[in-house]
């Protein structure tokens, strides 16, 4: 019996020693928080940060710089046409079906998530995640999903979402998660409706920078300061546009050619088959603030032609230029500022800072890409990363402090 009760007592033990020992990690996206908004001195809070932990110049997304591929391509390590959020609205030209972001059914389906989150292989390998939102974390299948989550709902109050994360932290350490993710998109919203230079948008920074130290203070509070990892990320960046620098495609290829999808920085433009040549003919011949392109001509550095359901052909606009067609929605012509534009724009860049026992101190580095993050995760938790990524660990693992 003696025995027994000895076993008992070393399995318990040992369980919760190594519960103690796995390191704890929260990751915070602030959409489109550009990566030198962190030098209008607005932000002493992850000035702070910058200072202490590890800061890279910038963050460079994927390709398309907009928000939902980017938050799958942080969470899987992959590039949008390898995960399959290859924008924020797509169709499924086989069988005609939608993939939109503001559509709870279709933001639920696995059927178009190719890749593996981190939550995922985490789970498997023994750690309880949690996600106060982030795209692709409200999957129907339980067993593609963090063990917590939130429905999303974009007018929770970011200080409620803080709060969500805090209770998370203080269950009992064996129902407690690890990782947590958790999303604020002031920028974002300011960012498009008055520009990426306006005071609104200063006020945005100065509300994330408020709440990036409203996490701090709480996690200091419950006393989990020297244990817990934080690291702030965003997206993608913003640049200003105008109605002025409009291109409306539609126009230059005549509408009963071809079908248009989603519009702005990139266009997908899909002819009939036997129009393909001709349209893609013209739109080269008036190629003006915008590129286009053949599927398989897309530039290799954007790793974007390797999805069926990217269209036959693309159009790219220059940089602050949108690409449109004869529908385009009021709100979207009247928009200061956009993102999604050729991902090595440094306008497109966005943020990385991370603090805490797993990250060098006072250690600064150049621009990171976002792709990375998903081997650095697995790193720091020292679990398998999945083998079909394009993120690459020596590409980023250097911020670690024990490199
Ligand atoms: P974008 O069009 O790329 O600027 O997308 C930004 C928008 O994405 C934000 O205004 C959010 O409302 C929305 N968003 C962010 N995360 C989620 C999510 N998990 N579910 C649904 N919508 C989201
Ligand atoms: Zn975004
Ligand atoms: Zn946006």
């Amino acid at each position: 019996m003696k025995r027994y009760i000895a076993i008992f007592c070393l399995v318990i033990i040992s369980t919760i020693t190594f519960a103690q020992s796995k390191p704890y990690v929260i990751l915070v996206s602030f959409d489109a928080f550009r990566w030198d908004y962190l030098n209008r001195g607005l932000s002493p809070n992850l000035e702070k940060i910058r200072e202490e932990g590890v800061s890279a110049l910038s963050l460079r997304p994927s390709f398309p710089s907009k928000t939902f591929p980017n938050h799958l391509s942080i969470i899987t390590g992959m590039y949008p046409a390898h995960h399959g959020i290859i924008l924020n609205n797509f169709t499924d030209p086989f069988d005609k079906t939608f993939y939109r972001m503001s559509d709870t059914n279709s933001v639920r389906d696995g059927r178009w998530y190719l890749g593996e989150a981190f939550w995922e292989t985490a789970e498997r390998q023994g750690i309880i995640t949690a996600s106060y939102f982030w795209p692709g974390s409200e999957l129907k299948l339980s067993y593609r999903k963090p063990t917590y989550n939130q429905a999303y709902d974009h007018n929770r109050p970011y200080e409620t979402r803080v709060d969500g994360v805090i209770d998370w932290l203080k269950l009992p350490s064996e129902k407690r998660p690890h990782f947590i993710t958790l999303y604020c998109h002031e920028t974002d919203t300011q960012g498009h409706n008055f520009g990426p230079d306006s005071p609104q948008t200063n006020e945005a920074i100065k509300r994330l920078d408020y709440i990036a130290g409203y996490l701090l203070k709480k996690v200091d509070e419950i006393k989990m300061k020297d244990s817990v990892n934080v690291i702030f990320v965003s997206d993608h960046g913003m640049t200003s546009i105008s109605k002025e620098r409009t291109i409306n495609i539609e126009n230059i290829v005549g509408s009963e050619k071809c079908k248009f999808y989603d519009m702005g920085p990139v266009m997908f433009v899909e002819p009939a088959k036997e129009k393909i040549k001709e349209v893609y003919d013209i739109l080269k011949k008036n190629e003006n603030h915008y590129k286009v392109y053949y599927r398989s001509e897309i530039p290799e550095y954007y790793h974007f032609n390797d999805h069926p359901f990217i269209s036959s052909i693309v159009v790219i606009a220059d940089l602050g230029w949108s690409a449109v067609s004869n529908y385009a929605r009021k709100s979207e012509r009247e928009e200061k500022g956009n993102h999604g534009y050729d991902n090595n724009q440094l306008d497109m860049h966005g943020i990385f800072l991370a603090t805490g026992p797993s990250f060098k101190k006072n250690y600064h580095t150049g621009t990171l890409w976002n792709i990375d993050i998903y081997p650095l995760l697995c790193k720091i938790f020292d679990i398998y990363p999945r083998t079909n990524i394009d993120g690459k660990l020596d590409r980023i693992e250097f911020i670690l402090n024990n490199n």
